[in-house]
């Protein structure tokens, strides 16, 4: 299978996915595939890249910025792994959205380097909804106040909630956290806080994207399923 297959397998059962979601009510947008190309070579993007496929997430700042230097320039990248405030002026301008804000700290960080670079950063909430100790991301319980606080900000737009499920056997089990994402992404919604929009939900990986894009993800982030293993954990 080349790539190319591989990408076309995983969106078609995204598309089915989603239609099932649909008619359930939970999935009212078609979720957007982001190919996942961390730890693979540019020369695999720019395979994807001419058979049409123009939207990638890195999870590394240093390796987004050495690939975005040398691929085209109409690519969408998303920064979706863990974000140092120290790396933020490096990729602002250069991705379309960063998946991974968890702090108000960052979220000012962000602000001043948008502000130096005259323009706004879309960013979304990454919520550890599972509650999981080894990973980053507020609670649940946090989310209003930090999305609050962050809205009054210049330069910054939230635009949604992000989370990385536990890894599980059975992606059923990760059902139950995708809906709770859902349903606080529509209650920060009912509270209309200016300059927040909850439009966007960044959720399922290789193995659950057909769950979250069931419960209405509107961004699946996969990598596996289109690249293969990676030959080293990051
Ligand atoms: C690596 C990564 C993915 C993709 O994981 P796969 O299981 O390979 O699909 C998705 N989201 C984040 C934040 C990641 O770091």
């Amino acid at each position: 299978m080349s790539l190319i297959d591989n990408y076309n397998s995983v969106s078609s059962r995204l598309s089915a996915a989603y239609e099932l979601g649909k008619s359930a009510g939970t999935a009212k947008t078609e979720p957007v595939l982001i190919a996942v190309s961390k730890t693979h070579p540019a020369s695999d993007i720019q395979e994807l890249y001419d058979a049409g496929v123009r939207v990638f997430g890195e999870n590394k700042v240093q390796e987004l910025c050495e690939k975005e230097e040398i691929l085209p320039k109409d690519i969408e990248w998303h920064l979706i792994g863990h974000l140092q405030r120290n790396k933020v002026k490096y990729i602002v301008g250069k991705v379309a959205l960063i998946h991974s804000v968890d702090s108000l700290r960052l979220a000012e960080e962000i602000s001043k380097e948008a502000g130096k670079a005259g323009v706004t950063c879309d960013i979304l909430l990454e919520v550890n909804v599972a509650e999981e100790e080894s990973k980053f991301g507020i609670s649940t319980a946090e989310t209003e106040e930090l999305a609050r606080q962050i809205s009054v900000l210049p330069g910054v737009r939230i635009r949604g909630l992000m989370t990385i499920a536990p890894f599980v056997e059975n992606p059923e089990e990760n059902r139950v956290y995708f809906r709770k994402l859902r349903e606080l992404s529509v209650d920060i919604a009912g509270k209309n806080i200016d300059n927040v929009y909850m439009d966007v939900l960044s959720m399922g990986m290789t193995g659950d994207f057909e769950v979250a894009a069931q419960e209405g993800a509107t961004f699946v982030r996969v990598g596996t399923a289109i690249f293969g293993q990676r030959s080293y954990p990051v």
